[in-house]
């Protein structure tokens, strides 16, 4: 599937939110115990790409804000939509990134990150043509906060406004 078809359509709103959000202050276990889930399933969500951990010079992982909404959602998709770790990955791979960074279209049409469609850009081996330091820091990881946002986004990829 052609996933620049509507390249001309507008991005939808979302929520912003201010800089606390996107701090990292949580340790794994703290987390994991606001989230009602293990310190294993965090690492687990990691691990298959679904969301990314902020780690200190020593190693420790923390978390934000941010990160506890995106497992909000993934818990949702799971179980309320019975989606598997795959589905996911697939479903957030539609997430139009060349607007949410407003890449011009001739450079989403060459990005080979956006062309993989197993997988969202961060997740992907594939080097995007205009990376961040960290995609932790990149509006298309940050600007996916709840499912109604991928919602939007995924929405947004298949119609015109
Ligand atoms: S910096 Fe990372 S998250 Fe942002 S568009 Fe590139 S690959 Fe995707």
């Amino acid at each position: 599937m052609n996933k620049l078809k509507n390249e001309n359509d507008s991005t939808p709103e979302l929520t912003s939110y201010s800089r606390d959000f996107y701090e990292p202050v949580y340790t794994i276990g703290v987390a994991a115990s606001k989230l009602g889930v293990s310190v294993h399933t965090l690492r687990l969500y990691e691990t298959e790409g679904l969301i990314i951990t902020y780690k200190t010079p020593t190693g420790r992982r923390l978390y934000s804000d941010l990160e506890l909404e995106k497992v909000k959602c993934i818990k949702k998709m799971i179980q309320e939509e019975g989606l598997n770790f795959e589905g996911i990955r697939r479903l957030l791979a539609f997430v139009p990134c060349f607007k949410l960074r407003e890449c011009s279209s001739k450079l989403g049409t060459l990005c080979k990150a956006y062309k993989i469609s197993t997988k969202p850009c961060w997740a992907t081996e594939e080097k995007c043509l205009d990376p961040y330091p960290s995609c932790r820091d990149c509006p298309v990881y940050k600007k996916i906060v709840s499912c109604e946002d991928v919602e939007k986004l995924v929405y947004s990829s298949f119609c015109k406004s």
